[in-house]
């Protein structure tokens, strides 16, 4: 349930209110909006009556919320959420594009592609250390020592770095050097993982499984949401279906219906989506079009000998031409793409 504190109710009055869910061994998640204050209720809340809520001093007036996700949804917080994410914000009207390999492969690969894709419009750098492949002979990432090029890579560039985490063993190393974490399609439903994170205060990028319905992609955010780590971005990232001429098939429609059930950031990955180079342009626009808060891609400097996924990876210059297609849909749509740092004065990249 939510309880809606009058519009000025006071820090007292809040704290009050706050005390007594806790009393009934619920959890309180308070949410500041533009007007007033609302107060998440989870946990076995059917066990106690709204009532008990109603007559406490400074309270408006106590709602169920219907869906069976609580924290995420628009219900509870009308307002789109919108974060920081080291030097821009995502959720808002401006759109980040983020880039970089399916995995680090060496120190100069991970600085050489982030230096030039940061000149030509990502906004932060991804790439994977710990691969999750579908064989257990293919490579499974350089583990902590990409991680150390990633950060150089950040060092040198100022691009915030994405990178998955696959285990619960790896969050407490990965937050140090990560500005956003990513959980992966294969582990959505990781719950344990997804508590983890939960439990750190960085940014995650949780992307959909890809057998995963809509509901249960916003049942796993809850999961982060209820630990009390509120920067969630969900990411859609193309589901098996009967095609085959795609790796996955992109659910655009998941854009827009998730822009309506949750407040949550929602972005698309077409690399992933699409699984070819040819479509994943084509693809990046229509989300765009469609309402997503930011794009995932995949690029690298040679796609051809790229360890994993270069069938779907932009070289370069075709992640040139994405930004700025992209750049004018999102125009179209009264949006526009956050400005690279490359463009900014010398003294504010
Ligand atoms: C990735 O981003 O490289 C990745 C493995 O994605 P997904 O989890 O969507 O398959
Ligand atoms: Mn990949």
């Amino acid at each position: 349930m939510m309880i809606i504190m009058q519009p000025g109710a006071s820090r007292e009055q809040v704290d009050h209110v706050i005390e007594c869910i806790e009393e009934n061994n619920l959890s309180a998640h308070t949410s500041v909006g533009v007007k007033q204050t609302v107060i998440g209720v989870v946990g076995e809340s059917h066990s106690v009556s709204p009532h008990v809520f109603e007559t406490l001093p400074g309270v408006q007036a106590v709602q169920c919320i219907s869906q069976p996700y609580k924290l995420a949804s628009r219900q509870f917080h009308p307002e789109n959420s919108i974060f920081p994410l080291d030097g821009f914000t995502i959720g808002g009207n401006k759109i980040p594009i983020i880039a970089g390999p399916c995995s680090v492969e060496s120190r100069s690969q991970i600085i050489e592609i982030a230096q030039t894709i940061k000149e030509t419009g990502a906004n932060a750098l991804r790439g994977g250390v710990f691969k999750p492949r579908s064989s257990p002979y293919s490579f499974q990432g350089l583990g902590d020592e990409g991680l150390k090029y990633l950060s150089e890579a950040r060092e040198l560039t100022g691009l915030p770095i994405v990178v998955e985490v696959m285990a619960v063993s790896q969050v407490s190393e990965m937050i140090k050097y990560v500005d956003m974490l990513q959980i992966g399609a294969r582990n959505m439903q990781n719950f344990n993982l997804l508590r983890a994170v939960g439990d750190t205060r960085i940014p995650v990028l949780l992307k959909r499984g890809m057998s995963a319905t809509i509901e249960d992609l916003l049942l796993a955010a809850e999961y982060i949401l209820v630990g009390g780590n509120n920067r969630v971005v969900l990411c859609e990232r193309g589901i098996r279906t009967f095609e085959t001429e795609t790796r996955n098939t992109t659910d655009i429609n998941a854009i827009p219906v998730l822009k309506s059930l949750t407040h949550l950031p929602v972005i698309l990955d077409p690399s992933h989506s699409t699984g070819h180079v040819n479509y994943v342009t084509a693809v990046a626009k229509a989300a765009v079009a469609a309402g997503a808060d930011g794009i995932m891609v995949e690029v690298h400097q040679d796609p051809a000998h790229a360890i994993s996924d270069g069938r779907q990876s932009l070289t370069p210059e075709a992640f040139a031409t994405l930004v700025s297609k992209v750049k004018a849909v999102a125009e179209a749509v009264d949006r526009n793409l956050v400005p690279s740092k490359f463009s900014l004065p010398l003294g504010e990249r």
